[in-house]
């Protein structure tokens, strides 16, 4: 990194971070290059809003276009951008549904968590999540979220919320009482490790949720959008829910998040409930509407399967000769690596040699490529993650 810049971070930028001392300065495809003119293959491009690959030309386009027509206006009036969007978006869950938009994954957490309050009514304001899950950092969505590290120094937490272990269904049948609203957990975990449900689970959530009234809220802020092969992770365990929650790579990279909701959950959100300035602008909508067409375009749904698969293939010849990997669990472009040891030091090393990954839960090294990561660009990632791989064991 050019001098200078790591001082001016220290005085002035909070420390709430771990950065490394990389400047970043141009991206295309899944390549960044920082200001040294060094080039970085990245296999966890903008922590997986990056879904269609840095500066997708598509993206930049409409972006472009829109940003000298319109930036912004408030909600009090019509865009297209939002309605088409809105549009898009129930045309692919297969139950139709209704958006809300706001510019986050905790934000959208948040909007379903009062929608989930209002469906409740007096007296039944309780939400089931699962432990270990991460649902954001805002005080609704951080309650959810089932990892007391989290909720450390910051307490009290927003009442109202029981964790079971996910995957669990007996045990969230067990927690059910006359105060449930909802249930919500996301269908894959993410930052929780890339954890896949047992087969039945989603649909065990389902019909209890019905048998109980509880509206059914699924976290696809991760998982949602393409990264797993299809539109929405859910749809891979044929079950609908009530709502859907979106940001990450809703916009492939600009701000934007949202939820979706069948119309009977959707009208309780009346005008006065809930809001965002910013929700919904016409860039944003623009930048998410060219992502979806993106993917449509490119088939880039089967190429999260193929890529998928490959990764796949790759990790498990590796673990035949590497006895650092415990585990592989895949679904689509949503890659974790389960390490009997700390991964840090493996990321580190992947930095050295100019490969970008991410490390979770201190053992699970995970990816999140773009879609339309090429072959060649995954093979030669694969490679230098075995060599790293293969020297620290
Ligand atoms: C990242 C993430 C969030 C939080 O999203 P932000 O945009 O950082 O607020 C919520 N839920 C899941 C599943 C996530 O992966």
């Amino acid at each position: 990194m050019k001098s200078g810049l790591q001082e001016i971070y220290d005085q002035h930028v909070i420390g709430n971070y771990k950065r490394y001392s990389v400047c970043l300065v141009r991206g295309e495809g899944s390549r960044v290059w920082d200001d040294e003119g060094n080039a970085y293959l990245d296999f966890f491009p903008g922590w997986g809003c990056g879904l269609v690959g840095h500066c997708p030309p598509r993206l930049v386009e409409a972006v472009q276009g829109q940003i000298a027509r319109l930036i912004h206006v408030p909600n009090t009036w019509h865009t297209e951008p939002q309605g088409m969007l809105a549009k898009e978006l129930a045309s692919r869950t297969g139950w139709g549904g209704q958006s809300f938009f706001c510019n986050s994954g905790t934000e959208a957490n948040e909007a379903a968590i009062k929608m989930a309050r209002l469906h409740g009514g007096p007296g039944r304001f309780k939400i089931l999540a699962t432990l270990n899950s991460f649902h954001g950092r805002t005080y609704g969505a951080l309650s959810a979220t089932g990892q007391p590290k989290y909720h450390q120094g910051v307490e009290p937490m927003l009442p109202g919320f029981v964790h079971v272990r996910y995957g669990d269904l007996r045990a969230m049948e067990a927690a059910v009482d006359g105060e449930t609203c909802a249930i919500l957990v996301e269908p894959i975990q993410g930052e929780g490790g890339i954890h896949l449900p047992p087969p039945d689970y989603l649909k065990g959530l389902r019909n209890l949720a019905d048998q109980h009234d509880l509206m059914l809220i699924l976290d696809e802020v991760q998982s949602g959008m393409g990264r797993t092969g299809k539109w929405f992770a859910h749809q891979h365990w044929g079950i609908a829910p009530d709502c859907v929650t979106l940001a990450k790579g809703l916009g492939g990279g600009i701000a934007v998040g949202g939820l979706i909701a069948r119309e009977e959950f959707a009208c309780k959100l009346k005008p006065g409930t809930h809001a965002a300035t910013f929700g919904g602008n016409p860039i944003a909508c623009v930048a998410a509407l060219a992502t979806i067409q993106t993917i449509e375009e490119d088939g880039l749904l089967e190429r999260a399967i193929h890529l998928g698969t490959r990764f796949r293939s790759r990790f498990e010849s590796l673990k035949t000769r590497c006895g650092l990997i415990a585990d592989i669990r895949v679904k689509g472009a949503m890659i974790g690596v389960e390490l009997n040891r700390d991964g840090a030091e493996i990321v580190a090393r992947c930095l050295e040699k100019k490969l970008l990954i991410n490390c979770t839960h201190q053992t699970v090294l995970r990816l999140l490529p773009a879609l339309n990561l090429s072959d060649a660009d995954l093979d030669e990632g694969c490679d230098i993650l075995e060599s790293v791989l293969l020297e620290c064991k």
